[in-house]
């Protein structure tokens, strides 16, 4: 197994409660994983701490050979050097929930943006990739758009598209769907199973059941801030052993 992500006793508290309390998990190259729970069990924060969108209590995170922590001192982490992190945000894409896009910015330079600025390719190297990659995306004929003429399940293809941009060695999906109208989730799902397809290593937070079991390799439920259970979405989605699992499933599985 090749693992490429090692989240280790993670630990993010806001002001004295605890969001996330001593998680663990790995992820290896080409696998789909996917973290299922109640609003509020840690799902998010989880994904953002990864991201370094938000400061961690304790624990490390690590990408490849490169760890997001270098030491504890004094019962607080001591974050690694600028570069190891920069290096360490690269490899990894997020994809959020209300798409964040830069609404002044065509579809074409929300997905060339990156490329330019933080990759530093010419402009049109950058263009070639992203008119290719939002063709991949099902969305030739919308590159000179604005997010706010499209609908959203093509922003969040857009979307997908810009974090696609910068070659991110992990996906990450907080919820991708759960801002769209029912009759656009599809869509939106049908370009994230392309890139299972296409053996992409990502990690999906989703209340969309179906989806997870259809997709996911690994599947996770977490509840208050921990871990419950963890498995093959046979046995975690089909056959839950644990007594919140099967509460959390009998209410969102339909
Ligand atoms: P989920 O993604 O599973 O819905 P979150 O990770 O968003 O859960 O939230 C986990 C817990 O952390 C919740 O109790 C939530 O209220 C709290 N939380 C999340 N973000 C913040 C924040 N910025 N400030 C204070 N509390 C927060």
């Amino acid at each position: 197994m090749n693992e490429i992500l090692k989240v280790e006793n993670l630990v993010k508290k806001y002001n004295d409660s605890y969001a996330v309390k001593n998680v663990s998990f790995t992820v290896n190259k080409g696998e789909v994983l996917v973290i299922i729970g109640a609003s509020g069990s840690g799902k998010s924060t989880i994904l953002r701490c990864i991201n370094q969108l938000e400061k961690i209590d304790g624990g490390n995170v690590t990408i490849n050979e490169d760890s997001m922590i270098k030491e504890m001192k004094n019962g607080k982490v001591i974050y690694n050097t600028k570069d190891i992190l920069n290096k360490m945000n690269l490899e990894c894409g997020m994809v959020f929930q209300n798409f964040n896009l830069f609404p002044h910015l065509s579809v074409l330079q929300n997905v060339t943006e990156a490329m330019v600025h933080v990759l530093k390719l010419d402009y049109k190297e950058a263009e070639n990739k992203a008119l290719k990659i939002l063709e991949n995306m099902g969305l030739k004929g919308k590159e000179r758009k604005y997010p706010c003429n499209l609908s959203g399940g093509e922003q969040q293809r857009a979307s997908i598209a810009r974090t696609l941009a910068i070659a991110p060695q992990i996906i990450f999906m907080d919820e991708p769907t759960s801002a769209l109208d029912p009759e656009l989730v599809g869509e939106v799902l049908k370009v994230v199973k392309k890139l299972a397809s296409q053996n992409r290593t990502m990690v999906i937070v989703t209340h969309e059941i179906q989806f997870a079991k259809e997709i996911a390799d690994r599947v996770i439920f977490m509840c208050d801030g921990k871990i419950i259970e963890e498995g093959i979405p046979k046995d975690v989605i089909d056959n839950p052993k644990k007594k919140r699992t099967k509460e959390f499933l009998k209410r969102y599985s339909n």
